[in-house]
């Protein structure tokens, strides 16, 4: 099977590929603009096999897509490549609009003009990779999300990615383009760029700044390990039916608050402060994000019965292995810290 991934230099992307390219029976073609979230030494372990290729350019260069649809004999697009930081997005939606909205619409026009000009149908999947932020947010009480909620995006993030789900569906149903969803919630794990609520917090701790929890720390979000997530996003490719949404989850809801102080606890332990004190110290409640969503959780029963997907991290031993592999891979995370990347 020939593989483009979208966005692999990414976090989740760079995770689908060293799974992916693990079997000889894919190859992997990788396409990234390399935005500031993408870092290619996350695929250092892999850059030298020969199913793996990557390619530097836009998922918006309609043109170039197609070459790459053409020349590789592409089966699947599994479609990650996106802007992905919510506060971003607050404070700049544009290219949010113009990556996840019209970058989708790209490549969607680009795969449909290549499966009815040469690839044909039958064999090909367009996997698009979402959130469950989508579906907007819930009540303490309320049931999780599945597949049949309605989208009520709360931020410019999220409505960018609905609006691209809208998208996906609308090709698949118009143009018959064979399309799949999944929408998954928050991903931890290796490789994660340090803007994100665990690595922020993890290095922020580790040099001595603030912890900085929005508002009362009490917002509640569904996390999963990223090696769970491209493990069920390759069960969908593989068997999902098509036309369907698939949500994905890790049952693991946590509270904000009570997340950094398991990290706070835990470097404790694995990496104690020089003055003796404890990391709980750092945190510092700020003003909340405007529109914060409440709490987000995920119904994961509709992959687990059809598909036969469910995680195999706990979320304990899943945070206490990230911890480890920030410690122990500063090399990775410090230039991230330099200029703008702070
Ligand atoms: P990321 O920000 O770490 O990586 C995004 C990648 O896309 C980067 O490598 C970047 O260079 C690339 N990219 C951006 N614009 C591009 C363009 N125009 N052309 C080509 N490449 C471009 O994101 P992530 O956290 O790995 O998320 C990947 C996907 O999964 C996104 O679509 C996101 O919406 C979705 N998702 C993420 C999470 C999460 O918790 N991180 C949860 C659910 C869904």
């Amino acid at each position: 099977m020939r593989l483009l991934i979208t966005g692999g230099c990414g976090f989740i992307g760079s995770a689908l590929c060293r799974r992916l390219v693990k079997n000889p029976e894919y190859s992997v073609y990788n396409l990234d603009a390399l935005t500031y979230a993408a870092d290619p030494s996350s695929l250092n372990s892999i850059k030298h096999l020969p199913n793996y290729t990557f390619i530097k350019g836009d998922i918006r260069n309609s043109q170039l897509v197609s070459e790459i649809l053409t020349s590789n004999k592409i089966d699947a697009i599994m479609h990650l490549a996106a802007e992905s930081h919510v506060d971003r997005s607050i404070d700049g939606p544009k290219i949010f609009l113009e990556t996840n909205i019209i970058g989708t619409y790209s490549l969607l026009q680009a795969a449909t003009q290549y499966v009815n000009s040469s690839h044909g149908i039958e064999k090909f999947r367009f996997l698009h990779v979402s959130t469950d932020e989508v579906y907007g947010d819930l009540e303490e009480d309320d049931a999780a999300f599945s597949e049949t909620n309605a989208y009520r995006p709360s931020s410019p993030y999220s409505a960018s990615k609905a609006a691209s789900d809208h998208l996906v569906h609308a090709w698949g149903r118009t143009y018959n383009l064979p399309v799949l969803i999944t929408n998954c919630s928050n991903n931890y794990g290796p490789y994660q760029f340090p803007e994100k609520l665990i690595p922020l917090m993890i290095i922020s701790a580790l040099q001595g700044d603030p912890l900085p929890v929005y508002g009362d720390g009490r917002n509640i979000r569904d996390w999963l390990h990223v090696e769970d997530h491209v493990e069920a996003l390759e069960a969908v490719l593989l068997s999902g039916k098509i036309g369907e949404t698939y949500n994905i989850g890790g049952n693991a809801e946590r509270r904000n608050i009570d997340i950094v102080k398991l990290i706070c606890t835990t470097l404790d332990k694995q990496r104690p402060r020089r003055d003796g004190k404890s990391y709980h110290d750092q945190i510092s409640f700020v003003t909340d994000r405007p529109g914060h969503d409440r709490r987000y959780a995920i119904n994961a029963g509709k992959i687990n019965e059809q598909i036969g997907w469910e995680p195999v991290h706990t979320f304990t031993d899943g945070i206490e292995n990230t911890i480890r592999w920030y410690l122990d891979n500063e090399a990775w995370w410090k230039p991230h810290l330099q200029g703008k990347h702070k």
